[in-house]
């Protein structure tokens, strides 16, 4: 099953299992036992509440205190950020708490601006990790000095555009260099604003070991009910740390109200959370864990064996329709197949998320196989657009 999840992981993302790599990173953060904490309001809006907010979170010693300065909005006509004059709140936050901040950094003057105020880490939001040339130019803007940068994953699921990013700000010498998994962009039905695609962030994990990567939630869930659930799920998954949005009345905000919630909150959700051992010594544990994994190398042998039996049958649908010279093109066949194959993964506890790229997987062997059959004979096709296609 391995080489499977594999090739499920190439689909979207890098094309290549992860090597390790041979950079050197520093850690942004001082080596603590708890994770890392990242908490604050999602936009400086005003003085008061920044600092409000601020004397809020302090008692639950965050390792920064977060908040927008310049906000890169989707739509315009939103709230977009209240610029320079918000720098000089972050450094009272500083002053009058001792918490370090962070803010985001989208060109070279918001980095130039940011050197100004004493701002005390940097990070770089999606909608700019997706775009080499103002990362670049964040980069340059930064050769020279050691200033610790966050690097969000861009927008959309492109694992070499998120690793790009680290290496531009490493190729002008920085080395204090964290990650920030906040999800991605999705198109239709999903409980999360931005869909995780865990994988993504734990191929980053095993390809850059020495990287500290910090979960946003507040972003991936983009809605205040499934944050604490979320944040477990970041703990169990050996994030370093969890970003938050915090917001001291939160149904007020200027930005993101509906995924921010109060300092109390955030006090009982951190505090919450359950820290896992990585293993156990106990006996017990390990006779029922070598139980359960004798029993899950059978069931991925077998279904391998019921895979390679289906593409048998889709091999043996190729031959007739060559021989009748008939199109692989059927999207009723193929749409009534994933809406079953879906309406039964969800009788079963299975997320939709995952279904669908399974059968995304499979679609695509069929046609593999299927074009062999059919490139030796006399049936061409062309391909219509993603979804539609038929192999079967
Ligand atoms: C943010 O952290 O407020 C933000 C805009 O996030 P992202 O870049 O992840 O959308
Ligand atoms: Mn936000």
């Amino acid at each position: 099953l391995q080489s499977t999840a594999k090739q499920l992981r190439s689909i979207n993302y890098s094309n290549q299992h992860p090597k390790t790599t041979t950079m050197q990173f520093q850690p942004v953060f001082p080596p603590h036992k708890r994770p890392i904490l990242i908490a604050g309001p999602c936009s400086a809006e005003t003085e008061e509440q920044v600092l409000t907010t601020a004397h809020g979170l302090k008692g639950f010693q965050p390792d920064l205190f977060r908040a927008g300065i310049w906000k890169p909005r989707t739509r315009p006509g939103a709230f977009e950020g209240i610029g320079v004059p918000g720098l000089a709140w972050l450094r009272r936050v500083k002053e009058e708490t001792g918490m370090k901040t962070t803010t985001e950094v989208a060109n070279a003057q918001h980095v130039y601006e940011c050197l100004k105020y004493g701002v005390d880490v940097l990070w770089i939001g999606a909608r700019t990790t997706v775009n080499p040339f103002s990362v670049q130019e964040i980069a340059d803007a930064l050769a020279g000095t050691d200033m610790p940068v966050i690097v969000k994953n861009p927008v959309n699921p492109d694992y070499k555009l998120w690793v790009g990013a680290i290496e531009r700000l490493y190729k002008v010498g920085l080395r204090r260099i964290a990650a920030i998994h906040r999800g991605f962009s999705t198109y239709g039905d999903s409980k999360y604003r931005n869909v995780p695609r865990w994988q993504m962030a734990i191929d980053l994990m095993e390809e850059f070991p020495g990287l500290e990567v910090i979960c946003d939630i507040s972003h991936i869930c983009g809605r205040r009910d499934i944050l604490a659930e979320t944040a477990q799920k970041a703990y169990d998954l050996n994030f370093n740390g969890l970003m938050v949005e915090v917001h001291p009345t939160p149904d007020t905000a200027w930005s993101d109200a509906a995924q921010q919630i109060t300092p109390e909150q955030f006090g009982q959700m951190t505090g919450a959370l359950i820290q896992r051992k990585a293993t156990s010594d106990d006996p017990d544990y390990q006779l029922k864990i070598e139980n359960f994994r004798q029993q899950i190398d059978e069931f991925d042998e077998e279904i391998i064996h019921l895979i390679a039996q289906r593409m048998q049958m889709v091999r043996e649908i190729g031959y007739v329709k060559k021989d009748k010279n008939i199109a692989i093109f059927q999207p009723e066949r193929w749409r009534a197949l994933a809406d079953a194959c879906r309406r039964r993964a969800e009788k079963n506890e299975l997320s939709r998320e995952f279904i669908s790229l399974f059968l995304e997987a499979i679609h695509q062997e069929g046609i593999n196989q299927q074009e062999k059959v059919m490139n030796d004979g006399v049936v061409t096709t062309i391909a219509p657009a993603g979804d539609l296609w038929i192999n079967d």
